[in-house]
C-alpha cells in the first residue's frame, strides 16, 4: 500500500456517545469512547509539563503528591475521570529525561509528532499485521530509516522495543550464518556441547552485546573485547591478531561488531576497514550504530561512516537522536532468510492457515494476518512502532535530522573548545559525534574522581543540567550526549559554568 492510498480513505459518520459509557452497550466497565473529553481533561497537566522543562532543577519526588507504595488493588474502579486524574498528577511528576538540560543516558522523549503519533497508534495502530494503514506507515519508516543510515536499498529491516532487543535479533542472525557455515542449524537444534562461538568488539563494547550473547547460549565471555585506539577506535591489527588465535584454537568466529557511535565517547570504528577482515575471515560484519548510525544522515558526518553499506546487520535507535519517544529500536539485516531462519516460530495452527498470499489490494485488511515480521523477531503482538519514525520524518525530512545532528555535534565541539581553553577544566576525550568527556581539573592532592562524583552529584540536585558519567582511560569522567531537540546553546554553556563553580567551591572550602 502507498502512503498516497491513504487519502482516499474517508471519515465516516464518527459515533461518539454524549455521557460515558462503552460505546458498543456492552456493559463493560471500561469507557470506550469519550477520547476527546479525557484527553482535554489531561490536557492542562501535558502543558505544565512542557512549561516546567525549564525547572531550575528536577526533585525526585514530591511528598504528598505521588504514593511511594504502590496502593491496594482496588476492588471497585474509582472511574475513568478519577484516573485521569491521578494520572494528571503523575504527569506533572513524571520523567525529566526530556528536559533540555538532561544529557545523561542517550534518550529523550518524543517531540510532538511523536506524542500525537502514539496517542493515535494507542487508538487505532492495533498491531504491525494485517493490512491497515499503520501497517503500511511501519514499512515507510523502517524504509526511511534504511535510506538515511546509508543501507543497501534491499536493506530488510525489523523494529523491536529498543537497541538491546535490535542487538539481540542482529546478532541471533549472526550466529544462525556462522553455524550454517559449518552445516549446523543452531535454531533447530541449539548449540553442541563444546562448541564456542566468539563475537568481537571494541573494548568500547556496548553491554547489550554481552547479554545478547548471554542470552544466545554464547555466554558472556563469549565476547572478545579487542583493545582500542586512543580516539576509542578499535586497533584493526589487535582485531586480526585475535581472530587469527582464536581460529587456530577451534573457536568458531560468530562477527565482527563495528562500534558506530560509542556510547562513552562517541567514537566510530573504522567500518571499510572491518568490513574487509571480517570478509577476508568469512565472519559476518555487524554494525553497532543505536546512538551513532543517524548521524550518516548528515553529509558533514557520512565521511566516518564510510564502508557502512557493506556490512550484513545493523542497529539503530529512532528513540535517540530521532527522538521518536522511548520504546523503539531497529534491527537491518542484508539477508531476511536468515533472521527468519534464526527466529521463526515454528508453525502454530491457529496461525498458518491465516496466511494468504492475497495480493494487497484493500478488500480486506485481514487478508494477510501477519506479516513475516512474527518469524524476525522475539515480539508476535506488537505495536506499528515505525508510525514513530513516520510521523517525525514527515514532520522535519531529511534536512530538519541532519540540521538536528549538525547542531548537536557543534555543541561537542563547543563545549570541548570551551573546556581546552579554560585550564581549571581537563578535557578527556576530543568531541566525537555529539559526545564530550571532561572533568573538572583536580588540584595537586585532591583525588579527581571524588572530585568528579561530587561535582556531578551538585549537578543532578542543584541545576538543569544533568550528564551522564564514564571512565575514560581509567579516569572518572563528566559524559554529556547531545541528542535532545530541546537543548539550546545555553545548556551546553550552563553545564560547563555550574562545572566550573562547583569545582572552585569543592576546592577552595576545607572539608
Ligand atoms: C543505547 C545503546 C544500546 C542499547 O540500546 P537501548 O535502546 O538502550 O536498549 C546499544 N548500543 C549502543 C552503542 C547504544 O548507544
Amino acid at each position: 500500500m502507498e502512503v498516497e492510498a491513504m487519502q482516499t480513505f474517508e471519515v465516516g459518520d464518527a459515533v461518539v456517545p454524549e455521557e460515558g459509557g462503552d460505546i458498543a452497550g456492552t456493559g463493560d466497565a471500561a469507557v470506550t469512547g469519550r477520547v476527546t473529553a479525557a484527553l482535554t481533561r489531561l490536557l492542562p497537566a501535558l502543558e505544565r509539563y512542557h512549561a516546567t522543562a525549564d525547572a531550575p532543577h528536577f526533585p525526585a519526588y514530591v511528598p504528598g503528591t505521588v504514593p511511594s507504595e504502590p496502593l491496594a488493588l482496588p476492588d471497585d474502579g474509582v472511574g475513568l475521570d478519577a484516573t485521569l486524574d491521578e494520572l494528571a498528577v503523575a504527569v506533572e511528576h513524571g520523567c525529566r529525561i526530556s528536559a533540555p538540560g538532561f544529557v545523561g543516558f542517550i534518550t529523550t522523549g518524543a517531540t510532538t509528532s511523536g506524542v500525537a503519533a502514539a496517542t493515535a497508534t494507542a487508538l487505532a495502530g492495533g498491531q504491525r499485521y494485517l493490512v491497515h494503514a499503520f501497517n503500511a506507515l511501519e514499512r515507510t519508516g523502517i524504509r526511511w530509516l534504511a535510506e538515511l543510515c546509508g543501507l543497501p536499498a534491499d536493506t530488510y529491516g525489523v523494529l523491536s522495543s529498543g537497541g538491546s532487543t535490535a542487538q539481540l535479533l542482529a546478532l541471533g542472525a549472526a550466529r544462525q550464518a556462522a553455524f550454517e557455515r559449518l552445516g549446523v542449524d543452531v535454531a533447530a537444534d541449539g548449540l553442541a556441547g563444546g562448541v564456542r562461538g566468539r563475537i568481537y568488539v571494541s573494548d568500547r563494547g556496548h553491554r547489550t552485546i554481552h547479554r545478547a550473547a548471554a542470552v544466545l547460549g554464547l555466554g558472556r565471555d563469549a565476547v572478545r573485547g579487542i583493545p582500542s585506539l586512543p580516539g576509542g577506535q578499535v586497533d584493526p591489527d589487535a582485531l586480526e591478531a585475535a581472530l587469527a588465535q582464536d581460529r587456530a584454537a577451534g573457536l568458531v568466529p560468530i562477527a565482527i561488531v563495528a562500534v558506530a557511535g560509542s556510547t562513552d565517547t562517541g567514537s566510530v570504528d573504522p567500518i571499510a576497514r572491518l568490513v574487509e577482515i571480517a570478509r577476508r575471515h568469512d565472519t559476518w560484519l555487524h554494525v553497532d550504530g543505536a546512538y551513532g548510525l543517524l548521524a550518516n544522515a548528515s553529509p558533514t558526518q557520512a565521511p566516518a561512516f564510510d564502508g557502512v553499506r557493506d556490512a550484513d546487520s545493523w542497529i539503530v535507535d529512532p528513540h535517540k537522536w530521532l527522538a521518536t519517544g522511548v520504546g523503539v529500536g531497529a534491527t537491518f539485516v542484508r539477508d531476511a532468510d536468515v533472521l527468519t531462519r534464526a527466529f521463526a516460530e515454528g508453525e502454530a495452527a491457529y496461525l498458518e492457515g491465516s496466511f494468504s498470499t492475497v495480493p494487497e489490494d484493500g478488500a480486506s485488511q485481514f487478508d494477510l494476518m501477519a506479516g513475516a515480521w512474527a518469524d524476525q523477531s522475539l515480539e508476535l503482538s506488537a505495536p506499528p512502532r515505525g508510525v514513530l519514525v513516520w510521523a517525525v520524518l514527515r514532520e522535519i525530512g531529511r534536512a530538519g535530522l541532519a540540521a538536528r545532528i549538525d547542531r548537536h555535534v557543534g555543541f561537542a565541539r563547543h563545549l570541548a573548545a570551551r573546556v581546552a581553553a579554560e585550564p581549571r577544566l581537563e578535557l578527556l576525550c576530543d568531541a566525537q559525534l555529539s559526545i564530550v568527556c571532561f572533568r573538572y581539573a583536580p588540584p595537586p592532592g585532591v583525588d579527581g574522581d571524588v572530585l568528579t562524583a561530587r561535582v556531578l552529584e551538585r549537578l543532578r540536585r542543584e541545576t538543569p543540567f544533568v550528564p551522564s558519567s564514564t571512565v575514560v582511560r581509567g579516569v572518572y569522567a563528566l559524559r554529556p550526549c547531545f541528542i535532545n531537540p530541546r537543548t539550546t546553546r545555553r545548556e551546553v554553556d550552563g553545564l560547563v559554568d555550574a562545572v566550573l563553580r562547583f569545582g572552585d567551591e569543592a576546592t577552595s572550602t576545607p572539608r
